[in-house]
This record gives structure tokens, sequence and C-alpha cells, in this order.
């Protein structure tokens, strides 16, 4: 931990997607946000949130800016992170449905779909029980999102979609210290997502 225990300094990542909405989350939970968007400021963070947006575009940005295997490294070394949507495909150490020069960043041992509810449906939001977050069902809002086609066996399978042609699809997931769900917790109000995230950094 880098600074006081209480407060932890977590990035976000702030090349493309929905970062203003994690910084507002956060900062609710207790932690400092920090757009993190250069090799150094990753070195000053004690945890790092991906947010949803367009994989491919992050994927592009990681390259040009030289981020893919400092990211890569500091993943490896423990570094806690969660990641949304966008985020939860960047995390995978498979990717299927994307483009074939997209790079992802094995913070999860997973295979994710990406964009894998479209064929139905592209956006929709549903009940679903998160496990190990009290509270009742948490909404859970997925715009153009991804599933878990396979979840290693390392990896906890914390949502499932209840009901409807996609029921039990995992669309939450941890390994150790990495969280990353399909949905975006960011905008609906309820913190339980990044309270569970900013209590994993804090224990780190
Ligand atoms: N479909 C987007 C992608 O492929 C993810 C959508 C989102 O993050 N809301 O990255």
């Amino acid at each position: 931990m880098l600074g006081d225990v209480n407060q932890p300094t977590i990035g976000v990542l702030a090349l493309q997607g929905d970062v203003r909405e994690h910084f507002s989350a956060l900062a609710e939970c207790g932690a400092k946000p920090v757009g993190v968007r250069r090799v150094s400021e990753f070195d000053a963070i004690d945890g790092l949130v991906i947010p949803g947006g367009e994989s491919t575009a992050i994927s592009r940005l990681l390259t040009v800016f030289d981020l893919l295997e400092p990211l890569r490294k500091r993943l490896r070394d423990g570094l806690p992170a969660f990641g949304s949507c966008a985020g939860m495909i960047m995390l995978a150490s498979e990717v299927l449905d994307t483009r074939p020069d997209a790079e992802h960043l094995d913070g999860i041992d997973m295979t994710v779909r990406r964009n894998a509810f479209g064929r139905q449906v592209d956006s929709f939001e549903t009940d679903l029980d998160f496990a190990g977050i009290e509270g009742g069902p948490m909404r859970a809002v997925f715009i153009r999102a991804p599933w878990v086609e396979r979840a290693g066996s390392g990896v906890e399978v914390l949502a499932t979609v209840p009901h409807g042609p996609a029921a039990g699809r995992i669309v939450a997931v941890r390994q150790r210290s990495v969280l990353a769900t399909s949905f975006h917790p960011e905008v609906t109000g309820d913190l339980r997502v990044h309270k569970l995230f900013t209590d994993i950094v804090r224990k780190g």
C-alpha cells in the first residue's frame, strides 16, 4: 500500500471509455481515484480499474503508448484490478470474436466472447445474485457485453445470467485479486462491486 491504507490510490485506465463513472464510484467507496495513461503512473497505484468502452480501441491505445507489457507485468506481480465490460475483455487470457490484432492482458485465466449477447439483443438489464455480496439482488446493465465462455480452475464464478436465452452464462468472475464483470456497476449507483474491489485493494 502506497499511502493511507484506508484511502488506497486506485488508477482508472483513462485511454478510452467510461472513466468518469468509475472515478465517482471509487471516491464514494473511500478510495483516491487517479487517471492513468503513462507507465510511470502505474507505479503510483494500489489497484487499477479498466473501464467499459471499446476493447479494440483500448487495445490499440495500450499498444501505441507502450503500456501493454508494463501492465501485463504489474498484473503478473499481483496488482489488484477490476474490469467492467470492455475491461473484462482486456483482462482475459483468450478473446473470441475480436479483431485478429487485438491484444489482451492475461489477468484472469478465462476465455471471453466479445459482444456475446449481441445476436439476441444488444443491451439489457436484469437482477442477478452476486456471490459474496450481501443486500439482495443486484441490478446489472449490459451494453454490447461479453460473457465468460471458459473459466479456468482457479477462477471463482460470482454471477451468472438468471433467466432468458442466455441463462447460466457467466458474467462476473474473480481470480485472486482480479475481478471482472460483463456488466457496468458504475452506471447504476449500486456501489457494492466497487466496495468489494476497494476492500480487495485495502487487503493488498
Ligand atoms: N462491445 C465492447 C467491446 O468489444 C464492450 C462494450 C462495453 O464496454 N460497454 O469492447
